[in-house]
């Protein structure tokens, strides 16, 4: 018989297929006292272990690389952390044997990680397998991790580890299931970058056993249990028709009611292009040239080399917009012969136009190059500054733009908590405005982008964040100018919609983001949007503004 249950879906699409449970987690060890004569052979022990699961941690981030490369790395480094060791060889010492002291050890470290908040609390499953890795090595049993074999399968587990997804293998997981985890767990984020249905928070997952049939709807979150022949012809047909519904949604990204919001692409230099087309990019929101010179060695790139390779990105695009970006040197991107070297503080430094206006002869060079670029070509090209601080920045560079002849609508980049908060003196010297988010929050939080320490502040979602953006978007509208985000934030699809629900007036974004958000957008009206706007601006964290805005949206 059927059974059906609800869990919370977190990455859509339906997934049919046999259960495979995660490898069980090693039991508790048992209270095993030592000898105090065999302390310091049980303290080497505990270290070789140790030892060898950081290793170990170590060479799989090497191979997946990325993003699961920082993960594992970071789980290396949990696994030798001085301090624990110390703790371990203290129990040793005092009489427990090392599976227990390493245990024991681990429980006291958990418990400070839980009580730190949700952006911590959601590494205490990426704590507790680095102590199932090392209790099992010191026990001889086998790793926790996901089942081997060449058929594919819905993977069920209590949460998942980074140590473990890392190497699964995407052909053959079709969807994922987790007793455990929210919308911003590992498993969720995984399973939405590797594009798999999966479902969370299902407490009864605990209860599937391997081999049986399921259906996983990550859209709604229903999963069926032991489905009849039927109802896994009827899933599938569904699935069938929702995915043709996504890939149907092509062309100009806009609302359901047809509020147009123009999805361009983020991109480094002319072999990012193709991908944009491919993705069906409008255009480009931001083309970050200092590519060209970090790669230039010595000195700028000439205008001809500078101007060869603008000209690329521009015919890629004939009438679409391309939105330029000057060159944004200095902080973590130093460029030897334009940037001081001996800032104590780079990042408030003088960095972006600063830099630029400092040494006119590099930002006339690139002007005059775009210019060139440009000639002949029916393409609509707009060049901005990064880093803008207030209405003087502004008018120097628009000043630069008149003085290098060149025919293309100067913008500025809003990066900074001031330009933000005067964007309509920002906007008496420039014809638009684009958003970096990244920087944004940087500057807005006090949190270095480099910083993993401070990456909570760095997340998008942050009210205070979405307040400035609407600040800025709002001055924009009433001196009737455009204002785009080409920050990290407009790659997803749910903020997408809060971001256009605020008012921004095209969103610029890695090119694999732009299906998920034109789909997203598609879905939902214009007032819709709004609503999840003012829903997110109304909570007093991230996490509560994401739920908010998913819940708002959900509701119709
Ligand atoms: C930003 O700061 O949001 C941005 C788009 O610029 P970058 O990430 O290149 O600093
Ligand atoms: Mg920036």
């Amino acid at each position: 018989m059927t059974t059906r249950l609800r869990g919370v879906g977190v990455s859509p699409g339906m997934a049919i297929g046999e259960v495979r449970r995660m490898g069980a987690a090693p039991v508790e060890p048992p209270t095993r006292r030592i000898d105090p004569a065999e302390a310091p052979a049980e303290q080497k022990r505990a270290r070789q272990a140790t030892e060898g699961v950081a290793a170990d941690l170590m060479a799989r981030g090497n191979a997946a690389g990325g993003q699961a490369q920082e993960v594992l790395r970071a789980q290396s480094m949990m696994a030798e952390d001085p301090e624990l060791i110390t703790d371990v060889e203290r129990r040793i010492a005092a009489g427990a044997g090392a599976e227990r002291a390493v245990y024991d050890a681990f429980a006291g470290y958990r418990k400070l990680l839980a009580a730190a908040g949700d952006h911590l609390a959601a590494r205490v499953a990426d704590l507790d397998d680095v102590r199932d890795r090392i209790v099992a090595r010191l026990l001889g049993v086998p790793m926790p991790g996901v089942p081997e074999g060449d058929e594919p399968y819905v993977l069920v587990a209590r949460d998942l580890a980074p140590a473990d997804t890392a190497l699964l293998d995407p052909a053959l997981v079709l969807g994922f299931v987790t007793e455990e985890g929210g919308p911003t767990s590992h498993s969720a984020i995984l399973a939405r970058a590797l594009g798999v249905p999966a479902v969370v928070a299902l407490r009864e997952a605990a209860r599937l056993a391997d081999g049986t049939v399921v259906a996983v709807d990550g859209s709604t979150g229903e999963v069926l249990v032991n489905p009849s022949a039927e109802e896994r012809a009827e899933r599938a047909r569904l699935a069938r028709e929702r995915e043709a519904e996504r890939a149907a949604v092509t062309g100009p990204g806009a609302t359901r009611d047809g509020h147009r919001v123009p999805l361009l692409a983020n991109i480094g230099g002319p072999a990012d292009v193709a991908a944009a087309v491919e993705a069906g990019a409008e255009g480009v929101g931001l083309l970050r040239t200092e590519f060209l010179f970090l790669d230039g060695g010595e000195r700028a790139p000439s205008e001809e080399v500078q101007s060869t390779a603008y000209r690329q990105v521009l015919e890629a695009f004939p009438e679409g917009r391309v939105v330029v970006r000057v060159l944004d040197a200095g902080a973590d991107k130093p460029l030897p012969y334009l940037t001081r070297g001996e800032e104590p503080n780079p990042a408030l430094g003088v960095r972006g136009l600063r830099a630029l206006l400092e040494r006119p002869e590099v930002l006339a060079g690139q002007l005059r190059a775009l210019a060139r670029a440009a000639e002949g070509l029916p393409v609509y090209l707009e060049v901005m500054a990064p880093m803008v601080a207030d209405r003087a920045d502004a008018r120097a560079f628009a000043d630069a733009c008149r003085a290098a002849g060149l025919k293309a609508k100067a913008g500025a980049m809003v990066e900074i908590p001031a330009a933000a908060l005067r964007a309509r003196s920002v906007l008496q010297e420039v014809e638009f405005l684009s958003l970096g988010t990244n920087d944004l929050a940087q500057y807005a939080f006090a949190a270095d982008r480099q910083a993993g320490a401070v990456s909570r502040l760095q997340n998008p979602w942050q009210p205070a964040l979405l307040d400035l953006v609407a600040m800025t978007a709002e001055a924009a509208k009433a001196e009737g100018k455009s204002c785009g985000v080409c920050g990290e934030a407009a790659g997803d699809p749910l903020l997408a919609c809060v971001l256009t629900g605020l008012g921004v007036t095209s969103l610029s974004m890695a090119s694999v983001a732009l299906a998920g958000v034109r789909a997203a957008l598609a879905e939902h009206t214009l007032a819709q949007c709004e609503r999840a706007a003012a829903a997110a601006r109304a909570a007093d964290s991230a996490e509560q503004a994401r739920l908010a805005a998913e819940a708002t949206l959900a509701a119709r």
